[in-house]
Order: structure tokens, then C-alpha cells, then sequence
């Protein structure tokens, strides 16, 4: 009985390692899929952004070179109007300037906002270009630290993988099949150790004839409380120096 129990705590080590390298490449992949969503999305907004600061700017181009053809038009008229031979086509000119005026203050507004939108679309590329940077490096070391750990955790996982199938042949079915559904329920840990008087497990108060009787390792003990499957020191100890 002793062995089997043995058997049974080395089977639950082998499975917690084997948990723990699931764990390990579990969590990485998908960090790596949020912060390269996150890089499209940025990358993205900054494409815009660009777009934005590019056409603002061709707009505050084109506003400028209006305003210099309808400064120099206002130019003309200015000296056609010692040329001319009535009021009519005096007034005509004047007209025609205070148009041109007018057109020349409303578009050289249109440039102080031109040139604002498209500064400030400027700082925001620079922002969105840092972030990009800090994002691009964080993956870097993500992809990194994954390619490292699927190369440990390959050998490791093999290793535990060889260890458990040579000891679930030396495991009866019945217990084996008790253990799977433990585990299953409890998310990982079907076979704890009594600690200081308490289940390893959900931490409940193992009462002291159990104990006792635990220690005689001569058949499967449950936790009252959580329902696990409790083994004595003896069982640790011997398990974890490979006795
Ligand atoms: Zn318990």
C-alpha cells in the first residue's frame, strides 16, 4: 500500500511539473496576441494621423499660395485704379480689393489652423511612434523569452511525459481513474500532504485518529472537507528522495 500511495503522490508531482510548463507557455502566446493587437491598432492610428498631418499641410500650402496671387492682384488693382476713367470703374476695383481682402483674411486663418491641426497631428505621431518603440521592444523579448521556454520546457515535458508513463502502468486503474477525477474537480492538486494537522489542500483540520491512522498508509485517507486524497510525511519524503 505504502507504494502505492508513493506512486500515486509521484504521479501527482509529475503532473503539478507538467501543469506548471503548460502554465508557462500558456501565458506567453497570449500576451504576445494582446500587445500585437495592441501595436496594430497603433500603427494604424498613426497611418491616420499621417494622412491627417500630410493633407493639412497641402491645405496650408495651397491657402498660401492663393494668398500671394490675391496679394499681388490686389497689387494690380491698386495701380489700375490711377488708371481709370470713371467712378464706376473706380468703385468696380475697389470692390474687387475688398474681395480680395477679405478672401486674403479668411484663408490666412484657415492657415493658423491648417498649421495647428496638422502640429499637433504631428506630436501625436511622435507619441504614437514611442509607443510603437516600446511595444516593438516588449515584443521583442516576449518572442524571445516563448522561443525560450518551448525550448526548455520541450525537453523537461518529454522527461516528466517518459516518467509518467512508466509509473501510471504500475498505478491500478481504479486509483488511477479516482486521481483523474480529483484532479479534474480540484483544478490540479488531487493528492495532498497533511501540514501542522491541516489538509494540504483546503487547509481544513485533519482530526488527530486520522492522522494516526494516515500514517499506517494502508489504504486511500479523503479530506472530509475538499475531497482529496491525503498522504502522511512518511510518503513525501519518500517520494521526493526516490525511495
Ligand atoms: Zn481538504
Amino acid at each position: 500500500m505504502e507504494n502505492k500511495l508513493r506512486n500515486l503522490y509521484t504521479l501527482q508531482n509529475i503532473d503539478s511539473n507538467l501543469d506548471e510548463l503548460e502554465e508557462m507557455k500558456g501565458d506567453l502566446p497570449a500576451e504576445i496576441d494582446v500587445l500585437e493587437a495592441k501595436a496594430g491598432e497603433l500603427k494604424a492610428h498613426k497611418a491616420a494621423l499621417e494622412e491627417t498631418m500630410r493633407n493639412a499641410f497641402a491645405m496650408r500650402d495651397g491657402a498660401d499660395s492663393e494668398i500671394i496671387s490675391l496679394k499681388e492682384k490686389v497689387e494690380r488693382y491698386k495701380s489700375q485704379q490711377y488708371k481709370v476713367r470713371n467712378n464706376r470703374e473706380y468703385d468696380a476695383l475697389t470692390k474687387e480689393m475688398d474681395n480680395a481682402t477679405d478672401t486674403i483674411a479668411r484663408l490666412e486663418k484657415e492657415m493658423d489652423q491648417l498649421e495647428g491641426k496638422a502640429t499637433n497631428a504631428r506630436n501625436d505621431i511622435e507619441e504614437a511612434a514611442g509607443q510603437i518603440d516600446e511595444l516593438t521592444k516588449v515584443l521583442e523579448e516576449k518572442h524571445a523569452a516563448l522561443a525560450e521556454v518551448s525550448k526548455a520546457t520541450e525537453a523537461e515535458e518529454q522527461k516528466y511525459r517518459h516518467e509518467r508513463q512508466k509509473l501510471i502502468v504500475r498505478i491500478p486503474k481504479a486509483d488511477l481513474a479516482t486521481y483523474e477525477r480529483i484532479r479534474r474537480a480540484k483544478r490540479g492538486k488531487a493528492i495532498v500532504s497533511v501540514k501542522r494537522g491541516a489538509c494540504g489542500g483546503c487547509y481544513n483540520r485533519v482530526p488527530p485518529q486520522k492522522i494516526l491512522e494516515l500514517r499506517q498508509n494502508n489504504r486511500l485517507y479523503m479530506c472530509e472537507h475538499c475531497g482529496r486524497i491525503l498522504v502522511s510525511d512518511e510518503i513525501v519524503e519518500s517520494a521526493s528522495s526516490g525511495a
